[in-house]
């Protein structure tokens, strides 16, 4: 029996195409895949800065430039990186050929500056594959259903990597950035941060703060959709062989290819929110609705919640909201005060929501309590505690951030040796 080829699709950012030097080092790294028996497609960003410019030139001529122009101005930085490193490949004796949006063809709806990928085309790529031709294909872009260019919002050559992968059935979606993987926690603030070697799909989205800027959101919600296995790599780094069993950066995946569930994987936190008090409330059926109904006709966000009940028959209750949405929340609360009929209101933006993740959690048990005692013993007052499925999150004074953000990294066992 013939062994399957492997398939990758490698994904280059902006930092990585920076200028012709860094081109070339790409160029290299994409021939140590062609060499080592790969199927390879690869994806590119603009040079780093490019769609900065481009979307300030829009800006300038014009705040609220027509959506359509804007595409087809920002898509341009990715039509030049294409052909660049099509162009260095062949340099160095890989066939190559870039690869536009609308000739793949990569289907988007109509939102231009944000649209969403419809459909994929995978024939004409596959075939560019198997006649030893690279594709390098224009991240960021795609076609709408009028022909028009569509961008993918900013980002978005990550989710335009990952479509990919899907659609052609990649072994792996190689994500080439300038950190070399996804950490326990920012290490900015804890310095003890390590590399997570493997992350499942759900930590990844919930360690947002922490890994936001490594890959774009919609990618990562893509992967999961799709089951594609995104590796996280430093293009700053040598290489590995495609294959290899032992990959540097981190692999993000499903669940079930997790062997080793720590119970926290990651910490993460938040300084984008506000608390607000709501107290003295006559403590009766229809409290609850009374206060999160109108918050929510009025769009507001809200994401913590505790209620306490007093011993005289009225009840507090305590939530969180965006900072942003705070004082909208205030005024609809005041507005619904007779209906409402609390006593007295108070809100807080000097908080830090502070949230420890993992698969782990719905297998081990003590999870919070780890989390309640460590912070005990340090005497940061909780405020306002929140769990789900992997995630158990508590509010704290803004003050402790750095503090309850190393103990706890500590106390469940992430520090670097
Ligand atoms: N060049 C686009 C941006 O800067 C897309 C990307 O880099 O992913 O947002
Ligand atoms: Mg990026």
């Amino acid at each position: 029996m013939p062994l399957k080829i492997p398939r990758i699709v490698m994904k280059f950012g902006g930092t990585s195409v920076a200028d012709l030097d860094r081109i070339r080092a790409v160029a290299k790294t994409v021939k140590k895949q062609v060499e080592a028996g790969c199927e390879v497609s690869v994806v590119v960003s603009a040079m780093s800065g490019v769609t900065n410019q481009l979307v300030d030139y829009c800006q300038s001529l014009s705040p609220l430039f027509d959506p359509y122009e804007y595409d087809a101005v920002v898509a341009t930085g990715e039509q030049v990186t294409s052909g660049l490193l099509a162009i260095a490949l062949q340099t160095i004796g890989i066939k190559a050929r870039s690869w536009q949006g609308w000739q793949i063809p990569l289907k988007t709806d109509d939102a231009h500056s944000k649209a969403r990928i419809e459909s994929v085309d995978s024939e004409a790529l596959i075939e560019c594959m198997k006649s030893g031709v690279v594709p390098v294909v224009a991240g960021f872009q795609g076609v709408d259903g009028t022909g028009r260019i569509a961008t993918l919002g900013r980002g978005g050559s990550d989710t335009s990597a990952v479509a990919l992968a899907a659609a052609l059935k990649a072994d792996r979606c190689d994500i080439y950035t300038d950190v070399d993987g996804i950490y326990t926690t920012d290490p900015r603030i804890v310095e003890k941060a390590r590399r997570i070697k493997a992350i499942a799909y759900e930590e990844m989205l919930e360690l947002a703060s922490v890994g936001a800027k490594v890959l774009q959101t919609r990618s990562v919600e893509l992967a999961m959709k799709e089951k594609v296995r995104v590796q996280v790599l430093s293009s700053f780094e040598d290489s590995p062989a495609a294959m290899e069993d032992f990959l540097p950066g981190s692999l993000v995946v499903s669940e079930d290819e997790i062997v080793e569930k720590e119970q926290v994987t990651g910490i993460a936190y938040s300084l984008n929110e506000a608390k607000v008090v709501v107290k003295n409330i006559p403590d009766q059926p229809g409290v609850a609705s009374a206060i999160f109904g109108p918050l929510a006709s009025g769009n507001v966000n809200v994401d913590m919640i505790v209620q306490s009940s007093g011993s005289d028959n009225t009840t507090d209750m305590t939530f969180t909201v965006p900072k942003t949405e705070l004082a909208q929340a205030v005024q609809i609360l005041e507005n619904e005060r007779p209906n409402i009929r609390f006593k007295e209101m108070s809100t807080d933006s000097d908080v830090v929501k502070i949230s420890v993740v993992g698969i782990g959690m719905k297998s081990h048990t003590g999870v919070a309590n780890t989390m309640f005692r460590t912070l005990a013993e340090r005497s940061i007052n909780v405020q306002v505690i929140s769990t789900s499925e992997i995630k158990v999150s508590v509010l704290v004074a803004a003050e402790y951030k750095e503090l309850a953000m190393r103990a706890l990294h500590t106390a469940y066992g992430l520090d670097a040796k």
